[in-house]
């Protein structure tokens, strides 16, 4: 048992596909385009442009602050960021400070614990550096295609303790953007964007640590687990030491596994932030609220309820089938015809029997499903039946059963085949054990 504790909380960038960028009329989506293209006097900050908000990334950001679970301020504003940096045209970045669109929310892991979300909220992207070699010289060039770019940000609470529940959350965070259908979520392409604010405390206490350290811009999963474990380990050294780290901003080197100090972290004072003087408040109103949440689609977590509930999924299954909208699409369209048990057709699709291609529909599936097993298409309500009335009728043996004598399961599995020859084993155990409860 280690002595510290880990306090572990997140920012994740999440870039929105939206047609525009967020204060102007250039195409939001940059990726791959030629440098500096994609660019107008507002996104590359000229002097007496005016940005005007994007109306469809304010949906957005608030769909998702709905989708996890926040309460949304129907009177926000957009606040200046001010720093400097050349992927930064207007030396200051337009974000929320104090009224961000959507707070207090809340996420929950599969073990039953709850992370607080603090906020989400709408900033834009930040132009891109590129390191290059022009005339033999080593230059750093900008691009701004990404500048202006709708950006969301969502910041947790620091109520994880371990990588793990980490990696689970980010991954919970990708896959309800992709369901809204907001962003790709790509963090190859950089659409979404990893820190995590990592300190420890010694075991028992219960206040933040006086510091936190700040891992920035990771791009996968691996990476960031890698990232917070190097920098825990780290961390326990220094304090094992008496010293406390530093308040840092840190990268994490892929070849090297280890994270790299950036430079010390600024206080949100030194941001200097101000209301943004071009953009007047926003006003949402309850009606506008309560309609984007009555278009919401099934969030994964309710998609994990109902294969639990409704089907009795095992875990495993549960997991491949709710990440992946097609496999869970066929699943319930095969499921509700009634004529193979789901678990039956779970294992088929999560096992990959279908070979290299997803069967187009549930009678293609149904149909593959049926050849494999070589049985003939049997009626699922004649062997209900017939599993019914055998049950009532061997009062003993169902008992036996309820009391754990296995051998009681195959005396009735015998009885249901000695009037239904061709009822697959599998689905007669799993009916008797369902009725005969
Ligand atoms: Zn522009
Ligand atoms: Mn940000």
């Amino acid at each position: 048992m280690s002595d510290w504790q880990t306090v572990l909380g997140f920012e994740v960038h999440v870039e929105l596909a939206t047609n525009s960028k967020m204060f102007c009329g250039c195409p939001a989506d940059h990726f791959g385009k030629t440098p500096n293209t994609q660019t107008c006097p507002v996104c590359l900050g000229l002097p007496g442009a005016l940005p005007v908000p994007n109306a469809k990334a304010i949906e957005w950001c608030v769909k998702l602050g709905l989708a996890l679970g926040c309460k949304v301020n129907l009177f926000s504003k957009f606040d200046r960021k001010n720093y400097f940096y050349p992927d930064l045209s207007k030396a200051y970045q337009i974000s929320q400070y104090d009224l961000p669109f959507c707070s207090e929310g809340k996420v929950e892991l599969s073990n039953g614990r709850t992370i607080r979300i603090t906020r989400v909220h709408m900033e834009e992207d930040t132009g891109k550096l590129q390191h290059a070699t022009v005339d033999g010289e080593k230059v750093t060039l900008v691009d701004f295609n990404r500048s202006g770019v709708p950006l969301v940000e969502i910041v947790t609470e620091p109520d994880f303790d371990n990588p793990e529940d980490g990696t689970e959350f980010l991954k919970e965070i990708q896959q309800i953007v992709r369901t809204l259908g907001i962003s790709s979520a790509d963090m190859e392409k950089g659409s979404m964007r990893l820190e995590a604010n990592i300190s420890v405390r010694p075991v028992g206490e219960t206040i933040l640590p006086p510091y936190k350290v700040e891992v920035k811009n990771v791009n996968s999963f691996r990476f960031i687990k890698k990232a917070i474990e190097y920098e825990v380990s780290r961390q326990i050294k220094v304090r094992e030491a008496g010293n406390i780290p530093l308040q840092e901003t840190r990268g994490f080197s892929e070849s090297r596994g280890e994270t790299v100090s950036q430079r010390t972290k600024e206080n949100a004072n030194d941001y200097r932030y101000f209301p943004e003087p071009d953009i007047p408040p926003v006003q949402l109103t309850e009606d506008q609220v309560k309609r984007w949440k009555s278009q919401l689609p099934k969030l994964p977590s309710e998609v994990r309820s109902e294969l639990k509930s409704v089907y009795q999924l095992s875990l495993h299954n549960i997991s491949v089938i709710s990440q992946d909208n097609a496999l869970y699409k066929l699943f319930t369209e095969t499921a509700q015809m009634n004529s193979i048990p789901a678990k039956t057709i779970a294992d088929f699709l999560v096992n990959k029997k279908y070979g290299n291609t997803l069967p187009e529909s549930p009678d293609q599936l149904i149909g593959l499903i049926q050849s494999s097993t070589k049985s003939t298409p049997v009626d699922m309500g004649e062997i209900e039946k017939i599993v019914k009335d055998i049950i009532s009728t061997n009062e003993k043996a169902v008992a036996d059963l309820k009391s754990g004598k296995t051998q009681s399961l195959f005396f009735l599995v015998g009885q249901v085949k000695r009037q239904l020859k061709d009822a697959p084993v599998e689905t007669v155990k799993e009916l008797i054990e369902k009725y005969s409860r």
